[in-house]
């Protein structure tokens, strides 16, 4: 029997069963070997951890937790949870660990379900000024179901307004608090958060979906002796399984896990799971803390690079630099568009994100802001020397109007995509 028998739908490859979507698979394996990833909540997966999310786990079924299941003949599933929740509590230094939520937003959906009652008060962290919808946008369950309430940036500072926190946390005294971000490049102050917390009877949830890969490799404020509960995704700064996971307190366990399964899910995914087992096991080691090491690296040489050619590109590096793996650019002070700039940065080969910036003078959908994020690039091999010239090339794409008429630009990242490869082992 061959692999390239299309009358066998059980066991011909991808190619021969749907040419279709394996050569979209090709094409995406071609279009980010020849991009530069600045997307700041990409990474490059271990195939380590591809091959558990592709593995034959896919198949079972086993509501439930490890040892009380509604299935019977889980034991190699019960065996691969336990793995994942005892190295997520080792990692982070946490009492209990949930790995079963689908994603960071499913993350937050369980823990506000574990820690409030419909209609309760909540307060994040606003979209538009940096935070996840699912704190607090009143379109997100959290908005829906609870009293949302959002705190903002200063707008001279462009930070984390503790005094308005402090206020709107005595006047709606909220169940749930949460720090944490998506458009940020600044830590927090766990402390002052639980500070107000504590003084008002909230819960502290720190939604670390971006930084939690800072925090495992310890080149973060450590949130979670801080926190109630902390939320994550497993894919973005810690690099690996496409999903999140929720660190909690001893005695938030029974609520947490409840509030996952069957609160809001169903059965939980065993292919990710053993993914997300394999993905914290990596996070422990030596080479993934020197990984993120360059990642914040690379961050402060992109903010550093730019922040010199302010005069040149008309285009500011909020909060004058960064602390973490990603970095916030205004092109305001140029009058120029995210979205139209961000489309010139991707002819020359270089993905990133547009995003509308605390009081941005443009109006959605258009926006000023771009964020770029070092982590994909520092997996891909990068270091100071290739940030630097990432940098350069930006500067010089905005100093353009992002305009690379002789193509030396474009020219300039397919040196450094091929200079590092991108995914050796698929040939
Ligand atoms: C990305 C993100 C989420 C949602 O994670 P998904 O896996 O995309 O659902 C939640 N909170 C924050 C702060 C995030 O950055």
């Amino acid at each position: 029997m061959e692999p390239d028998e299309p009358d066998r739908p059980l066991e011909a490859i991808l190619q021969v069963i749907d040419p279709e979507v394996s050569a979209a698979i090709d094409g995406e394996l071609a279009r980010q070997r020849s991009t530069l990833d600045l997307v700041a909540s990409e990474s490059v997966p271990p195939r380590a951890v591809l091959e558990a999310q592709g593995s034959i786990l896919t198949a079972k079924y086993a509501d439930g937790y490890p040892g009380n299941r509604e299935y019977d003949t889980c034991e190699w599933i019960d065996e691969i949870e336990r793995l994942a929740i005892e190295r997520a509590k080792a990692l982070f230094g946490a009492d209990h660990a949930n790995v079963q939520p689908y994603s960071g937003a499913s993350a937050n959906a369980a823990v506000l379900h574990a820690l409030c009652e419909p209609g309760d008060a909540v307060l994040g962290f606003d979209f538009a000024h940096g935070g996840h919808p699912t704190q607090c946008a009143a379109e997100t369950f959290a908005g829906r179901n609870y009293r949302a309430f959002a705190y903002h940036v200063r707008r001279d500072d462009r930070l984390v307004d503790m005094d308005e926190v402090e206020t709107l946390a005595r006047r709606h005294r909220p169940k749930v608090l949460f720090a944490g971000w998506s458009c940020y490049s600044r830590h927090l102050d766990f402390a002052r958060f639980r500070e107000i917390a504590d003084e008002v009877g909230a819960k502290l949830v720190v939604d670390m979906a971006h930084f939690a890969g800072l925090v495992a490799a310890k080149v973060h404020p450590d949130p979670i002796r801080f926190a109630d509960a902390c939320t994550m995704t497993v894919h973005k700064t810690l690099g690996g399984a496409r999903g999140g996971a929720v660190l909690c307190r001893r005695e938030l366990a029974e609520r947490v896990d409840a509030a996952v399964y069957p609160g809001e899910q169903g059965c939980p995914l065993p292919h990710v799971i053993a993914a997300k087992a394999v993905t914290f096991k990596l996070a422990g080691t030596d080479a993934f803390r020197e990984r993120m090491e360059r990642t914040l690296e690379g961050a402060r040489t992109l903010a550093q690079v730019l922040l010199e050619a302010e005069d040149r590109t008309r285009a500011h590096v909020v909060t004058g630099g960064t602390d973490v793996h990603q970095l916030l650019v205004d092109l305001a002070p140029g009058g120029r568009e995210a979205w139209a700039t961000l489309r010139r940065l991707n002819n020359i080969g270089i993905s990133a994100n547009a995003i509308a910036l605390a009081y941005d003078p443009l109006v959605e959908p258009a926006c000023s802001g771009l964020r770029f994020g070092a982590m994909a690039l520092a997996s891909r091999g990068f270091g100071r020397e290739q940030f630097a010239e990432v940098g350069a090339i930006i500067s010089d794409a905005l100093a353009n109007g992002g305009e690379d008429p002789d193509g030396s630009l474009a020219g300039r990242v397919g040196e450094l995509t091929s200079e590092m490869p991108l995914y050796r082992y698929l040939g």
